[in-house]
């Protein structure tokens, strides 16, 4: 181990240094120039935007983090840091004593932890270069692995070393784990009729494709003639593993060119999830195994679980998938029109549009059924544009009604934001409708701004320039508090129905209202309660002057004709009062 170490200590230690301070950024530099072995080779970064490109596109041995360098939360900060730098090792650095800050940092994933009190050029430089022979051995050890795989098999314990591993991390972050087990159907057919070389060479190919279709974290070996595993980590449910799943299906299913000459190869995979399968490599291997043999007894690519409960949850969610993208195109969603009360003036000041799926089987699906599935798989993002362009087009038709001025408020989901050119896309489609800008509001949740929240904030400024508001949806439910929103061009939060619907229930549910309404109007923002069911709490809400109401009391989520007939029997009953 000694030789090895000695043979890659040698030429730069490339370390990114993420500071908001730049003299920050020289105190560091000054501190690890003293060590002239590591020639380290500092890159600043100082924003969190160019921060996600760097880490994706430049190669670095160690990253250096301030912890006050974070995007609203240290925690998902540094899961974030670890997940999308390959696991390089991140040496945190921030004032606090390293009893209070070292335990918990290191939990979170950072490889370790220096206090800035009496940080001298000797212990910094002897914590990096640590790291640094850390990161050079376990990178050794995944070069051989790589050399193996490409060269044919993975070495068995190899692989039950790397799967124990995945599982320790699993059980340390109380996560779950999913182990594919793929097996090519016929193989021997292959190498009988292409031979031994060729038919390695459709295997080479084969496991390029699967690498490709996975994510970074995802390890994909071989682990014989005709079988791969991949060991996927991170899986939060059964809908990560089925995205996972559709893209392996998809990767074999794709024609293979070999000398020319195109080939289709078709496989079972069996899959088994930590902790549902078992807890030991052995265990998780057997059962993947035997899932994989049950999937021999269907035809084509085939997939089996084998955890009973999980195959029915994900061939239904794959199902859902497939028949979501059909319904997209076949006309088969619906906005459904909920109204908005004012409750000074008891009139409709808006409405919040909600999807709705007349699935042709199934009959009507509610959005939570389906919006988690068109987050996963990215169809959010078409079936949002087009709910914002059904919202402009219904504006427009509601003012030639007679009932102008009424605000249309659309839901705004987090996966959205990845879709860079959101802002562009959102101009063109109100551009297109011409509508009054003024009159549009997003729905959005804190969480859909935590990903990477300067982002988010961008997005928000360049839409609140061409007039567009925000409001806050399910407020109370989340991390934040509202004065963090303060430099958010937030103009309204929607307090949680099920702060609501515990009033009357419960005293934490009215101090919490009555908190939010206050601040929020210190704040000049307005507050609209969801969910009001009863002339109890509705009575609550007006005594706290929430500014509006939405709920069954008033209206439940109607299709568009309804609405307009809702609007006039209010109107016409307003005149009649009058
Ligand atoms: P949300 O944004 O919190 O929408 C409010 C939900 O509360 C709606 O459920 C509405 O029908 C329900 N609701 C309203 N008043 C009452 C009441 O008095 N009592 C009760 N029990 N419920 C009430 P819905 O329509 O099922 O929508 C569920 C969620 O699906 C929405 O929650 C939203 O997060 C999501 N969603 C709906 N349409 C879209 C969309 O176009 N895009 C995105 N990204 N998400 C959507
Ligand atoms: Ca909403
Ligand atoms: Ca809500």
């Amino acid at each position: 181990m000694t030789l090895a170490v000695k043979s890659f200590n040698s030429g730069h230690v490339r370390l990114l240094v993420l500071t908001p301070e730049y003299s920050d950024y020289l105190w560091l530099g000054a501190l690890l120039a003293g060590d002239s072995e590591m020639e380290p080779d500092l890159t600043w970064c100082p924003d969190l935007i160019d921060c996600d490109d760097l880490i994706r596109n430049t190669h670095f041995d160690v990253i250096l983090w301030d912890c006050v360098f974070h995007g609203g939360s240290e925690d998902a900060f540094l899961q974030y840091l670890s997940a999308s730098s390959n696991e390089k090792p991140v040496l945190a650095l921030s004032a606090e004593p390293v009893a209070e800050r070292a335990p918990g940092l290191l939990s979170n994933g950072a490889a370790d932890y220096l206090s800035r009190q009496g940080l001298d050029g000797w212990g910094l430089c002897r914590a990096v270069r640590c790291l640094w022979y850390r990161q050079q051995l376990s990178e050794y050890a995944h070069g051989q692995l790589g050399k193996e795989v490409a060269s044919g098999f993975i070495n068995r314990d190899l692989f039950f070393d790397r799967l124990q591993q995945a599982l320790l991390r699993a059980e340390r972050a109380s996560q779950r784990l999913a182990l594919l087990h793929i097996n090519l159907d016929d193989f021997r057919s292959f190498n009988e009729s292409f031979g031994y070389q060729k038919s390695d060479q459709i295997m080479l190919k084969l496991a390029e494709r699967l690498r490709l279709s996975l994510r970074r974290m995802d390890s994909l070996m071989r682990i014989g003639g005709d079988e791969f595993a991949i060991i996927v980590e991170k899986v939060e449910d059964s809908l990560d593993i089925t995205q996972i799943i559709r893209k392996v299906v998809n990767a074999i299913g794709e024609p293979l060119s070999i000398d020319g000459q195109n080939v289709v190869v078709s496989a079972s995979l069996g899959v088994a999830t930590y902790p549902e399968a078992g807890e030991s490599p052995e265990n998780l291997m057997r059962r993947a195994n035997r899932a994989m043999f049950e999937a021999k007894r269907d035809p084509g690519t085939s997939y089996r679980f084998y955890d009973r409960q999980l195959h029915i949850t994900a061939g239904y969610q794959l199902r859902l998938e497939a028949d979501l993208r059909n319904a997209l195109r076949g006309n088969e969603l619906e906005v459904y029109y909920q109204p908005r009360i004012d409750l000074a003036s008891e009139e409709v000041r808006g409405v919040e549009c909600l999807l709705r799926w007349n699935h042709p089987e199934r009959g009507l699906v509610g959005p939570d059924e389906f919006i988690p599935v068109a987050e996963r798989s990215g169809l959010i993002v078409p079936i949002g544009y087009w709910v914002i362009e059904q919202a402009c087009k219904r504006l427009q038709e509601s003012s030639e009604l007679g009932h102008p001025g009424l605000v249309f408020a659309v839901n705004l989901s987090f996966r959205q934001f990845h879709d860079r050119k959101m802002t562009e896309t959102i101009f063109r489609i109100i551009f297109n409708a011409n509508v009054d800008t003024s009159l549009l509001e997003l729905e959005l949740t804190e969480s859909a701004m935590m990903h990477d929240p300067e982002y988010a904030q961008r997005c928000l400024r360049e839409l609140n320039q061409l007039g567009i508001s925000f409001a806050l949806d399910d407020f109370g439910t989340g991390f934040s508090s509202l004065s963090n929103l303060q430099h958010l061009p937030i103009s309204l939060v929607k307090i949680d129905k099920s702060f609501v619907q515990e009033l009357g229930h419960s005293a934490d549910a009215e101090h919490i209202i009555r908190a939010i309404i206050s601040l929020a109007h210190s704040l000049q923002i307005s507050v609209v309660a969801e969910g009001v069911e009863t002339e109890g709490q509705l009575e609550f809400l007006r005594q706290q002057h929430c500014d509006e109401i939405q709920g069954y009391y008033y209206a439940r989520p109607m299709p568009w004709s309804d609405l307009v007939q809702f609007l006039d029997n209010r109107s016409r009953s307003a005149c009649l009062q009058q």
